[in-house]
Parts: C-alpha cells; structure tokens; sequence
C-alpha cells in the first residue's frame, strides 16, 4: 500500500503494515545516486515517522537492482533549496573549505548522525551495490538485511581522501577489515559483511521486502519506551568507546584531503581517481553468486 505524502519525487513514504513505515529511494534511473533533493526528503520522511506515534519501526529500502552507488557528482542544488537547514550554523557558500566543511557538516555527517539517534528502530534493506555514499544510507541505520547480492564499498581512497563522510568503517568491520577495503577499495559481500557482524541477515533477493517487514513487525510489537531505550543504550555504549569523537576527527581528516586535493589538483579530489576505480572494476570479477 503506497502512501505518497509530501510532494516527494526522490522517495516514496509507505505505510506496508500496521506500525511500520518505509521509506524507498526511488530514482532507480541514476542507481539511487543521492542528491541534495533526495538526501533531504530522507531526512524530511524519517522526521514525519518519528513524529507520527502509530509508526514504531521504521524500513529504510531502495528500488531497482542496486540500493545506491553513492553521492550524486551532478547535484547544484543548495543548501536552503529543499528547506530550511537541519543542523544550521551557515556559512554554507564561502569560499574555499570553510564553506566546502560547512555544506557536508550539514548534509552529510549531520544528517547520518541525527538518523544514528533517532528515538525509533531503523532497518535498512540493501540489495545490489552500496557505494561510498551509499553506505552513509546504510551504517546510521539499526539493523542491516541485506540480499545475498548485496555488495557494500568505500573506494574513495582513490580520490586522495580517507572514505566517504560519515566514517565508521572500523565500528562497523573492525579495524582489519575497515582498513583492506579502503586500501583496496574492494567490495565486501553481504555473506562476508553478516560474519563480520555488520549485516543481521542475508537472504535472497525475492524475499528481502518480506523478510525485512516480517522483522518490523516483529519489533513493532514492543512498546516504544523499550525500544527507544534499548536503542539509546546501545548506542551510548558505542559513545562512551568514544564513536562519536573519532567520527568527528575522521572528517576534520577527510576535509583535510579534500583541501590538499584543492591545492594540488585544482578541485576537491584526485582527478586520477575515477580512472583507478575504473580500471579494477574491469579487472575484477563480480563477488556476487549468479
Ligand atoms: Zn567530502
């Protein structure tokens, strides 16, 4: 049962059971690939299920084969074109990285961790490829369900910087594995991400809407009060570790690269990257079974 609400042309707003909302990318056409536009009628819907107090479980899911390949490199939207700013504090178009670190505190690192700490239950529902910026739809959320041809990477150490925004590579795989798939920007696939303890579940691809709304239901079951304070205990265990300080200082680093790559290149990033990722998309074979 679709529900579209709020003018919304990136996504769909979905109520598929009692309790339950869904929020779906729905720009297959570009692979999912986020823009500003897209990025901020995410954060409008989960905004509109929290505040909504018959939705206790929130589904987080995309349409077409791949769930999303990343930021949208396109995008001339602004912040302010989509409505007001989330976390505000300005400065978003001054010049040079003061207006660059501006922009991705707020729609980038500010909006993953404000959807970390939203009071409700969150479970995404990943199928094909998720790229870099792709994860940052992934990791904030709670549980993962993932398609056995779920492919998750972050190969944008080829672009001169440490990963995408949103950097909690090491508390999602270990710090090992974290390591391998930035150095290497190889994919990790959804069988390897569920021992790794990053994915709950990998099922395949015809029963992941089923699967993932039989596990909302089943949560849904609960009363929020627990819910919301089983979800705030596990993540203050992560805080009290210090998540929240080393994501922080991961993208003081990222913006770090981003200026070096300014003042060597001329622009943002390593223009040799694109090629690098390129080159081993075409030498490596698909991690995917089928
Ligand atoms: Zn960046």
């Amino acid at each position: 049962m679709a529900n579209d609400v709020e003018g919304f042309t990136e996504i769909r707003y979905e109520a598929p059971a009692v309790r339950v909302a869904r929020i779906v990318l729905a720009r297959p056409d570009r692979r999912n690939a986020q823009d500003m536009k897209m990025l901020y009628e995410i954060n409008r819907a989960l905004d509109i299920a929290m505040h909504d107090d018959e939705v206790r479980v929130v589904i987080i899911a995309a349409d077409g084969p791949h769930f999303s390949a990343g930021h949208f490199l396109g995008d001339d939207g602004k912040i302010g074109d989509f409505g007001p700013p989330v976390l505000g504090g300005g400065g978003y178009e001054l010049p040079g990285p003061e207006g660059h670190v501006a922009k991705e505190q707020e729609f980038y690192l500010g909006f993953c961790w404000r959807w970390r700490n939203l009071p409700k239950p969150t479970i995404v529902q990943v199928q094909g490829k998720a790229i870099a910026g792709g994860l940052m739809l992934v990791w904030p959320f709670d549980l993962i369900v993932a398609s056995d041809d779920a492919e998750f990477s972050d190969p944008v150490v080829a672009f001169g910087t440490n990963g995408h925004e949103f950097f909690v590579h090491a508390w999602e795989l270990g710090h090992r594995k974290a390591k391998e798939m930035l150095f290497t920007g190889e994919a990790i696939g959804a069988e390897e991400a569920r021992t790794l303890g990053m994915v709950n579940h990998v099922v395949p691809r015809e029963q992941l809407d089923g699967f993932t709304l039989a596990l909302a239901e089943k949560i849904a079951q609960r009363p929020t009060i627990g819910l919301k304070l089983a979800k705030m205990s596990v993540n203050q265990s992560l805080d009290a570790q210090g998540m929240w300080s080393a994501v922080q200082s991961a993208f003081t680093l990222h913006h770090l690269g981003h200026a070096h790559n300014q003042v060597v290149h001329g622009m943002i990033v390593d223009p040799e990257g694109a090629e690098i990722i390129r080159k081993q998309a075409k030498a490596s074979k698909p991690k995917t079974a089928g």
